[in-house]
């Protein structure tokens, strides 16, 4: 059901909570660029484009507003209605991620090295507006599912593994490590036919092409679930983009089916610890970690079930963060007007790193490993690499 203006009552608790209204006077807020602005935008009455594009679709003030207005909903509505300027060609690149990783990975040791080169860098900013400043991850030339193919035959339950591209090129250890942890509690995994689950192009302004892909992963995920075979992700934003956006922003017909056979994985694990079914055999981690929630997690509503699952492990402290955005969203922070910005966002979070000394940081989205790795050095796992390493070998 689409998102009703008129149930937005001005309290602007939204504005409170706004990572983007916090660290810029360049957007004017929830409140006024969500419902405000659409009335104006609804009789095509001129409204600074730029606003729509500096929400970094954190969706914090969706989970916040006491009368259920989806904001960013109302924000990427008048984006597909071509209220912003048509995309550029740095937004194309920023928007094909998935192809770019691709080719980087082909292209390994070289790509790897024309990544870091300075002139390369400072190419991408002048010339594309992509920031120099942004640490570019490194490609794989063994990716995740050229890894897993080779893998032999395991006998066990079914289960499927959208692993989405980020582990698929940029961190394979993490699609292994599922594979492993899934397998010590009784697990074969399958990993259907995928494409990207279209996040990126939906937040670059790519609305057909992120529903062409939609399309695809909906059509193979539905012959799993029909088959019986639950769907697991590691990735809070492919997951919310799959169980959420392809219904209510894509309109892909059919979609709202599959959400219910959807599960992130610690919320999958904690239900296996729950019905007396997970392994917990864990080895002792005598060592204090942080715990950064990702937003599209809490986007998702499940709570925060690493937490729970990383209790489990004898002698493992983790200490959550200060709440809030790390600030990158996707390809938001690559952006050369977007990275100070970003930075501003996640800053908070930054500063309990640094007075923390804190050397160990997990999260469950890439996005924020990659900003809070970047930004502070601390070493990023996803909580299933944790629970690996309990496993031990
Ligand atoms: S929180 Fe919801 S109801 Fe309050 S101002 Fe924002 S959109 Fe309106
Ligand atoms: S989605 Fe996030 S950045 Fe965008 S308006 Fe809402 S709270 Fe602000």
């Amino acid at each position: 059901m689409k998102t009703n203006i008129d149930q937005c009552i001005k309290c602007s608790i939204c504005n409170a909570y706004c990572p983007v209204l916090k660290a810029t006077g360049l957007f004017p807020g929830p409140k006024l660029c969500g419902p405000d602005a659409e009335r104006f935008r609804l009789k095509g009455k001129p409204i600074p484009a730029e606003w729509l594009e500096f929400c970094d679709y954190c969706k914090i003030c969706e989970r916040v507003c006491p009368h259920n207005v989806r904001i960013p909903e109302l924000h990427i509505r008048s984006r597909i209605a071509g209220k912003t300027p048509k995309p550029s060609f740095r937004d194309w690149l920023l928007g094909h991620s998935y192809l770019l990783e691709k080719l980087g990975g082909w292209g390994t040791p070289v790509s790897n090295w024309i990544n870091r080169w300075a002139f390369f860098r400072w190419l991408l900013d002048r010339g594309l507006g992509i920031d120099h400043r942004i640490k570019m991850p490194p490609f794989h030339r063994q990716t995740f599912t050229r890894w897993f193919q080779r893998r032999k035959d395991f006998k066990g339950t079914p289960i499927a593994y959208f692993h989405g591209c980020y582990t698929n090129y940029i961190d394979p250890a993490l699609g292994r490590d599922m594979v492993e942890v899934l397998e010590k509690n009784g697990f074969r995994v399958i990993l259907p036919d995928q494409e990207c689950c279209g996040l990126p192009l939906v937040s670059n302004g790519f609305f057909a092409g992120a529903t062409r892909l939609g399309e695809k992963n909906l059509k193979s995920l539905r012959k799993v679930v029909e088959g019986g075979i639950e769907v697991i992700f590691s990735s809070p934003s492919c997951g919310m983009t799959i169980k959420q956006e392809y219904d209510s922003i894509l309109h892909i017909p059919g979609a709202s089916i599959l959400s219910e056979h959807l599960s992130e994985i610690s919320q999958f694990l904690l239900r296996l610890h729950e019905e007396g079914k997970l392994n917990t055999s864990f080895k002792r981690i005598s060592d204090t970690y942080y715990y950064h929630a990702p937003c599209h997690l809490r986007a998702l509503q499940v709570g925060l079930p690493a937490l729970d699952l990383l209790s489990l492990i004898p002698g493992l402290k983790v200490i959550e963060l200060p709440e809030g955005c790390c600030g990158l969203a996707g390809s938001y922070g690559f952006k050369r007007e977007k990275y100070a910005v970003a930075r501003e966002v996640g800053e908070e979070i930054f500063q309990a790193l640094r007075k923390r000394k804190a050397k160990v940081v997990i999260s469950d989205c890439e996005a924020c490993r990659m900003q809070i790795g970047s930004q502070t050095g601390v070493k990023t796992y996803h909580p299933v690499q944790i629970l690996r390493q309990a496993y031990g070998e």
